[in-house]
């Protein structure tokens, strides 16, 4: 693929691992956040993974640097005037990402194409939105993006099929397999992972098992690398309850209602990995 400028929006768990895939592509990299402080601590995650994939050799030194050189930090949004591409990776909430557009759209390009890592919110909803909805998809990374091959490919209900096809692209440039997925709630990862993930909390909630048995049947039993417990903690507890609020609220169907244990768990700053604290202990 050409090399192309990419304009990552939000510099947090996956928006550093989409801007560190498309470095590592050889694309050019525009990285926003709304603090110095969060961009800056975005790059250094990202000049730490590059570092990383030097030692495993996925790249040479050379190519790090020169990576490194094609990133470009800020906080400022007229900043992403050349992007080609902006993938929006901010908070789960509507407004926080339809504010995201509306601030992009007076300085980025008519023909630029905005895509959001959603993990839930309708694709079709948020191109609505826009003043492009022919120009906007999906592109749902997993986290952590540098290591899951899977991109599911999102086309709303307006997007172009040229659109669809450029994200594709842009997926595959990255080394990831793309899956094309329509538009519902929750798409496929989320619309199957969520459930399992939320009847985990009710068994652990219930006392079916503690949160060590309730993971060690799920890997052990049924081979999954990790316990939906591990698994929600490294996703975010609060990223969790949002999705599991869309599907709810998105097809009103109790099977979705999330579990009290993890509303409580999300209230009292309990969010897993990245506060220390979740299902599992970590170490700082
Ligand atoms: P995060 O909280 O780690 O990072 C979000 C970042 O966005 C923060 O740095 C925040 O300062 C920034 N931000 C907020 N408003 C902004 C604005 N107006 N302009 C610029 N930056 C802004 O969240 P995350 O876990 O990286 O999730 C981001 C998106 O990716 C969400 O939509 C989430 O559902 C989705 N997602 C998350 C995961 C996961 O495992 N965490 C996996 C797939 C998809």
């Amino acid at each position: 693929m050409e090399i192309i400028t990419v304009g990552v929006v939000g510099a947090g768990t996956m928006g550093h691992g989409i801007a560190q895939v498309m470095l590592r592509a050889g694309h050019r990299v525009l990285l926003l956040d709304i603090s110095q402080d969060f961009v800056e601590a975005g790059a250094k995650r990202i000049a730490k993974g590059l570092a990383r994939d030097v030692e495993k050799a996925r790249m040479t030194a050379d190519e790090r640097e020169q990576g490194l050189a094609r990133l470009k930090p800020t906080t400022v949004v007229a900043d992403l005037a050349d992007a080609d591409f902006v993938i929006e990776a901010v908070t789960e909430k509507f407004d926080a990402k339809v504010g995201v557009y509306r601030s992009l759209e007076p300085h980025c390009r008519p023909e630029a194409i905005f895509a959001s890592n959603t993990s839930s919110i309708s694709i079709t909803r948020l191109a609505a939105a826009t003043q492009r909805p022919t120009k906007f998809v999906g592109l749902h990374f997993f986290n952590p993006v540098p290591v899951m091959k899977l991109v599911e490919v999102v086309p709303g209900l307006q997007t172009s099929p040229e659109t669809a096809d450029k994200a594709v692209t842009l997926a595959a440039s990255a080394g990831k397999t793309p899956v094309r997925v329509n538009d519902f709630p929750g798409f496929v990862s989320n619309r199957v992972l969520m459930p399992m993930i939320n009847e985990a909390v009710f068994c652990l909630m219930e006392g079916v098992a503690d949160a060590q048995g309730i993971d060690s049947v799920m890997k052990l039993g049924m081979n999954h690398p990790m316990g939906p417990l591990e698994l929600a903690d490294l996703i975010g507890l609060d990223v969790c309850l949002d999705i599991l609020k869309v599907l709810y609220e998105s097809f009103r169907d109790p099977k979705y209602r999330p579990c009290p244990l993890l509303e409580k768990m999300v209230a009292a700053g309990r969010l897993g990995r990245k506060t220390g604290r979740g299902f599992c202990e970590y170490a700082k």
